[in-house]
């Protein structure tokens, strides 16, 4: 009788082992494995040449690759399985503010194993020849404020993300000034309660801005929900980049995609 009992006990273990491998598998297959494509050639670039990259960014196999993509073009890596909220989140449009494509790794990586509630397209290098070059312009002008040029960087960012129903976008940037613990600029009334649910648990600053001719303000007019993530680019070190990661990580509970 014990013996028969105990043999249950093993099979029971056997099967719980086996359940729980499959649900594993399953949550990394459907939500964990990023599918990518190449959004825009012109702005190829090798960011590696950029010192601060090459220093900060995880020298792992999956960054490796994504720096070779970066040669033919920016890419948007798209987690989860297209239903759901929308978020697109951009990183790198100023390719002398590379806290932001780092922050962004930093969540990429963050997201494997996690269950996302929607669907998460993120630009971890906007423009990967200026972030190489380290230069704010592109081609003699600033591109967060030639949003309405057709063909421009930013211009094409906004396509994509009226052609692919985005709800909500994140603009990761830094900035001379901006307070230790971040800042968040909004313009409507939900881009406010968004921003101060942030403020409220990263202790970051939030702010109403109008800036013309910038990817949030084009596409809050378009009615997709926008807010832009600052922090000081002062700070050559980790510190600044978890900052972001920070906000970045509230903004995403904020819209329930997951928790924390
Ligand atoms: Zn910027």
């Amino acid at each position: 009788m014990k013996k028969k009992l105990l043999v249950s006990i093993f099979l029971f273990g056997i099967l719980l082992s086996v359940s729980s491998c499959y649900s594993t598998d399953y949550n990394v297959d459907s939500n964990n494995s990023p599918s990518v494509i190449i959004l825009d050639r012109n702005v190829h670039g090798n960011v590696i040449k950029n010192t601060y990259i090459n220093k900060y960014m995880p020298k792992t196999n999956f960054n490796r690759n994504l720096m070779n993509k970066l040669k033919k073009g920016s890419v948007v890596y798209r987690f989860g399985n297209g239903s759901g909220k929308k978020v697109l989140i951009c990183a790198g449009m100023h390719g002398n503010e590379p806290q932001g494509p780092l922050a962004v790794l930093k969540f990429m990586s963050f997201l494997k194993g996690k269950h996302i509630n929607g669907t998460i397209y993120i630009i971890p290098f906007a423009i990967p020849r200026t972030t190489g070059l380290n230069t704010r312009n592109y081609r003699g002008y600033d591109p967060n404020r030639k949003v309405s040029v057709k063909g421009s960087p930013a211009n094409k960012i906004l396509k994509f993300a009226l052609a692919n129903d985005i709800d909500y976008i994140m603009d990761i940037h830094a900035a001379n000034g901006v307070e230790s613990s971040g800042l968040i600029f909004y313009r409507n009334q939900f881009e406010k309660s968004w921003a101060s649910y942030v403020k409220k648990r990263a202790k970051c600053n939030i702010r109403f801005q109008r800036t013309p001719g910038s990817l949030r303000m084009a596409a809050s007019s378009k009615k997709i929900n926008t807010i832009t993530i600052e922090v000081n680019r002062k700070y050559s070190s980790n510190k600044a980049i978890y900052t972001e990661l920070r906000m970045i990580k509230y903004s995403s509970q904020y819209l329930g995609l997951l928790k924390i």
